[in-house]
């Protein structure tokens, strides 16, 4: 019984692994770039319509401004609406300034309860004398006719216009002021409003970072509120900065952007005008430009790269985790696919291995079944569809599967009782045996796993048919213990056999022959003829002796003979005497008619209790020396303590 000490195969566990991978990673590669560029695609999507989204908030909120200036106005025109309309009726009714006067502390009163943070109070200008419902009196050389609140009422002809912004002398603050000219075509009402209102309105939204300025202008590019205070008063188109004259200049050419997607949306479209534009350092700008009810605008100027600045980070930072989680699901991907490939070469080889078995049996110990591992006719005629119960069939299929004379080998192999003894200290157990074809086969037992306590769970049982390398053996055996040029047994052969004879104390006869005056014939008729007399000697021996005898070449014109049971001088006589008649029967032809003459020493065995093949063959080589002294073949039979007496042939 050999052990190989071998991991255990794994080859159909390995070899039921798909090769998905090689038609998986091109196609793997495929889908990771489309879905790149679809997420490419998406993000640039979601970007831009983020872009836009923020472009409509500021939009918005440039439009919300616009109403809370709008709002912020509203009262205090409504108020000149309303007193200018009772004021007209008194200046019908021819009423004096006192009556008017009254009525304007009166009005005043209640405009101070409801909008008392926004105004002074309601005054006018009544035939010929200013007459003020706060109950301000002005200094000598205030001029009513001089101040722009009268002259924005002038030249309104009767509208309610708000005048441009200026500093009022009665609180020493930038003010504009809501007038009417009323019917007389001299008389005015008029009401003043602090700008803080639409100064804070700016204020705040300039305080974000991405608003470079925020701003209200009135129809004639007067600034009435500036993000940046210093600026409040200032005529816009002469004395902002360059880009806000370049932005007022653009947006009264009516260069304004409309995106598509505003067109959608009519009322913003038609109320935010838009601008794009870079400054002298080429900053980019966005400035935005509503209407509010009167002609006054709000305009916000903001920073392009400040606005979009989250945008651009959110968007970078998440499409680098994308990139990242996708490269590293690629690079996953791509070793796993690495190790299938590696796995699937190292199934190759090991199918490859396990090639050299023509069927193999997984038993699982624990439920005593059976699986086909590696089917083949043999093994499925043998197991009959049968693969449950292992150990009970064991030794019956060990004894349906050997021939006679392997049977007992074979079923002390199956025994499933000893196998975990036998697998306790190797991986592998094999027994070669002769199967019930004839043929010769190596069965083996692998270890494939055990459970956590060391005990055998699975055991492969491999089929490996040795019949070719078995006839290659014997063939290279014979060739070993063959005598080339003559076909006979060589001299380590047959000394071999005999000496294994004798120890199994088999009697015989011991014969040493060696042919008179070869060198002659080789000399005279050449080595070839000489090589031909040697193979005819070896004919002759072999025609001479029994199939059991040992007849083997020693060398040169030297042979030798073992006859088993020939223990007299006289059978042992006759045999010889038979060898000499073969010899004279030797014809050849190179020869002329020359005759080949041997000369024989021959002993028995054993000659006493001691005796050995040193012994023996010593007396046959005594014998052969006496033979050599007569002419032609003669035999010497030499007894252990006896003088040799040569005796000639026939
Ligand atoms: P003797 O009668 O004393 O035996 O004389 P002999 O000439 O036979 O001498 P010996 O047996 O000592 O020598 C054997 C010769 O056989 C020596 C060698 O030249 C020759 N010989 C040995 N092997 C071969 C062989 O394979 N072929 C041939 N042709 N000759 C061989
Ligand atoms: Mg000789």
């Amino acid at each position: 019984m050999q052990t190989i000490k071998q991991p255990a195969l794994r080859a159909n566990m390995l070899s039921k692994m798909p090769s998905y991978h090689k038609r998986f990673t091109p196609i793997a590669c495929t889908i990771t770039g489309l879905a790149l560029a679809l997420i490419i695609a998406l993000f640039y999507w979601l970007y831009s319509t983020s872009k836009d989204n923020i472009l409509m908030s500021w939009s918005n909120k440039a439009q919300q401004t616009a109403q809370n200036v709008n709002y912020y106005m509203k009262m205090p025109m409504d108020a000149v609406a309303f007193s200018s309309l009772k004021v007209n009726e008194m200046l019908a009714q021819g009423l004096d300034h006192e009556t008017v006067n009254h009525y304007l502390v009166n009005e005043t009163a209640i405009y101070a309860k409801v909008i008392d943070e926004n105004t002074t109070g309601v005054y006018c200008y009544y035939r010929g004398r200013y007459l003020d419902g706060s109950g301000w009196t002005p200094p000598k050389a205030y001029q009513p006719k001089e101040r722009p609140w009268y002259k924005a009422a002038l030249q309104g002809q009767g509208k309610i216009v708000l005048a441009k912004p200026y500093l009022n002398i009665q609180t020493e603050i930038m003010m504009t002021s809501v007038s009417q000219l009323l019917n007389d075509g001299e008389s005015v009402v008029s009401m003043d409003i602090f700008l803080g209102g639409v100064q804070s309105a700016v204020y705040t939204i300039g305080r974000e970072e991405e608003v470079a300025a925020a701003l209200i202008l009135d129809g004639e590019g007067f600034v009435v509120a500036h993000s940046d205070t210093d600026k409040i008063g200032i005529e816009l188109g002469e004395h902002g900065s360059d880009l806000e004259r370049t932005i007022l200049q653009q947006f009264s050419q009516g260069q304004t952007l409309t995106k598509a997607r505003e067109m959608k949306q009519e009322e913003k479209e038609t109320t935010v005008q838009r601008l794009e534009l870079n400054d002298s350092s080429g900053k980019k700008y966005t400035a935005l430009l509503t209407k509010i009810n009167s002609d006054w605008k709000v305009l916000f100027i903001l920073d392009k790269d400040k606005m979009y600045a989250s945008l651009v980070s959110i968007y970078l930072t998440s499409s680098l985790f994308l990139f990242l989680v996708l490269g590293t699901c690629l690079s996953v991907f791509l070793h796993m696919s690495r190790k299938y490939q590696e796995a699937e070469e190292l199934s190759k080889e090991i199918q490859a291995v396990a090639s050299i078995y023509v069927s193999a049996v997984k038993i699982d110990l624990a439920s005593d079944s059976m699986t086909i591992i590696r089917s083949n006719p043999d093994i499925e005629e043998l197991l009959g569809g049968d693969m449950a119960n292992f150990s009970g069939r064991a030794k019956g299929l060990a004894e349906k599967f050997s021939s006679a004379h392997s049977r007992e080998l074979m079923k002390q192999f199956m025994d499933p009782t000893t196998l975990e003894k036998r697998l306790s200290e190797t991986y592998s157990i094999s027994q070669e045996f002769v199967d019930n074809k004839d043929r010769w086969i190596r069965l083996r037992f692998v270890v494939v796993d055990r459970n956590a306590s060391g005990a055998l769970q699975h055991v492969l049982l491999a089929f490996e048919n040795i019949d070719e390398d078995r006839k290659q053996q014997e063939a290279l055996r014979k060739l070993s213990e063959t005598d080339l040029m003559t076909g006979i047994r060589n001299r380590g052969n047959g000394e071999y056999l005999i000496r294994k004879a004798m120890a199994e104390g088999i009697k015989g006869m011991f014969c040493l022959m060696d042919a008179d005056k070869f060198k002659l014939v080789n000399d005279r008729f050449g080595h070839a003829t000489g090589d031909k007399v040697i193979i005819a000697l070896a004919k002759s021996l072999s025609m001479t002796f029994r199939e059991s005898d040992i007849v083997f070449r020693l060398g040169g014109d030297e042979f030798a003979v073992f006859s088993k049971g020939v223990v007299s001088e006289e059978i042992g006589r006759k045999i010889i005497d038979r060898l000499f008649k073969n010899i004279a029967k030797i014809d050849i032809p190179e020869l002329h008619g020359e005759t080949i003459a041997v000369s024989v020493g021959a002993a028995f065995f054993p000659a006493d209790k001691q005796d050995t093949f040193e012994s023996l063959y010593q007396r046959a080589d005594n014998g052969t020396y006496q033979s050599k002294k007569v002419t032609g073949n003669s035999v010497t039979f030499v007894g252990p303590d006896e003088p040799p007496s040569p005796k000639p042939g026939l």
